[in-house]
């Protein structure tokens, strides 16, 4: 007998119909004679409803009661989902994070859980139950009602795995497991066997949506064997686990994209000590986390700074920086929303030369202008116009070759 943990997101309980399909692939691993604790999304697009909700109220949301909103689309799909498993002849038990409890510090809407109390779990679990806890959501130590950041079902998921000790986390989407790319925008995407935790963190802090980037460090943490796999097939998935020698040998692992990107830039700004430092502190205050940054050489004791944020901080972002900007005697603020992130992700980059100038012809070719770029020694990152966002993915995941097969193929 095993503990499995399987998550389901949110277009996989969509609707009732699907949620009773859930409920039938999770009666077939109880069958088995397995303890199931599952996890759910709320159904595709109530999170965003909600979202807005909460931006119609009040103009700047987040804060406590804006969780409180947010967090209740898993209200709905725990109890639908333990209604569906009851309707089998199957003991089922609906947990909200605070029943659970999930425990997590109070950084309202990109909470980090802290730690999860299992005795409740493990008492359902020996009545017999099939658990069903609400993703995304967590309880701070005073009783608030606290979110995990968008995504954050697969974190609550890994979390519980870890905690529970649990075989194997399941984690049920709607592609049939981790590609080279999103294969909802490149049709040659080709979906791995294997991938290690270091590479599927480097795809997902990038964009690759289908693992929140904090499940990865989770699993990662704790050794968590993770299973991506179809809600809607029966087909194998992708299993993410401990580094493997042979992942050296790919040079480039993947292409993602991210367009929840904003990008503002302070024109003339003085080149003198602590402008920086002036300009990014309140945004810390804020809790508004910074991505990419560029910083021009100065001509004439003046220079341009560029950085991006993320879509859901940028008003808030830019409010504070029009403020700063004043006070330090920078000419102008420029902003643009219609941005997105292209990276090219592969550990093998480390030891190989010339990823970075095959990245700029493949891009060059298409007429693609690059607005920043950043390095790292796994990663190359470029900004560009949102409505090259996937003819620059599909280009770069050919130039690279990722369309044909690696040693990750091999394995399994
Ligand atoms: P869920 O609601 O099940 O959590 P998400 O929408 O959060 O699903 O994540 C799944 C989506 O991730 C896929 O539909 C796909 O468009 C996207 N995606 C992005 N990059 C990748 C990738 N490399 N492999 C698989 N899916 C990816
Ligand atoms: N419902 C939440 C969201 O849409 C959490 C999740 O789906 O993982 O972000
Ligand atoms: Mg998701």
């Amino acid at each position: 007998m095993a503990l499995i943990v399987q998550k389901y997101g949110g277009t996989s309980v969509g609707n009732v119909e699907r949620i009773k399909n859930v409920a039938q692939k999770v009666a077939k691993a109880k069958k088995k004679g397995h303890q199931i604790v599952v996890v759910v999304s709320a159904m595709s697009g109530e999170t965003d409803k909600l979202v807005d909700l909460t931006h119609q109220a009040k103009e700047f949301p987040i804060g406590r009661e804006h969780d409180v909103v947010v967090s209740t689309g898993e209200q709905v799909t725990i109890g639908l989902l333990a209604l569906a498993l009851q309707e089998l002849g199957f003991k089922a038990k609906s947990l909200l994070g605070h029943q659970v409890p999930i425990i997590t510090d109070s950084s309202f809407s990109k909470a980090r859980i802290e730690r999860i109390d299992t005795d409740k779990i493990f008492s359902e679990l020996k009545k017999g139950f099939i658990i069903v806890a609400a993703g995304f959501q967590g309880v701070d130590e005073k009783g608030n009602i606290t979110t995990l950041g968008r995504g954050g079902s697969d974190t609550t998921a890994v979390a519980l795995a870890a905690a529970l000790k649990a075989d194997v986390c399941e984690i049920y989407t709607d592609v049939e497991g981790i590609y080279t790319t999103d294969p909802n925008i490149c049709p040659d995407a080709r979906k791995l066997k294997k991938t290690s935790y270091d590479e599927m963190l480097e795809m997902a802090s990038l964009g690759a949506k289908v693992l929140q980037t904090r499940s990865v460090e989770f699993a990662k943490k704790y050794n968590v064997p993770v299973m991506v796999k179809s809600s809607f097939t029966d087909t194998d998935g992708t299993l993410v686990t401990k580094e493997d020698r042979d992942m050296e040998k790919v040079v480039v692992s993947g292409i993602t994209y991210n367009k929840d990107e904003a990008k503002i830039s302070v024109i003339r700004v003085p080149d003198m000590p602590g402008i920086a430092a002036k300009l990014f502190a309140p945004l810390t205050k804020a809790n508004i986390n910074v991505d990419m940054i560029v910083q021009n050489i100065s001509h004439d004791g003046f220079t341009d700074l560029t950085f991006t944020v993320s879509k859901a901080d940028f008003k808030k972002a830019l409010q504070l920086v029009q403020k700063t900007a004043k006070e330090i005697k920078a000419k102008d603020v420029l902003s643009d929303i219609n941005v997105a992130k292209v990276s090219i992700v592969g550990a093998g980059m480390r030891s190989h030369a010339g990823v970075a100038s095959k990245t700029f012809e493949a891009l060059a070719k298409e007429g693609i202008n690059i607005q920043m770029i950043s390095t790292s020694e796994i990663k190359i990152s470029c900004v560009v116009d949102v409505k090259y966002t996937e003819l620059a993915v599909r280009v770069l995941h050919k130039a690279f070759g990722l369309d044909k097969e690696d040693v990750r193929d091999e394995r399994g």
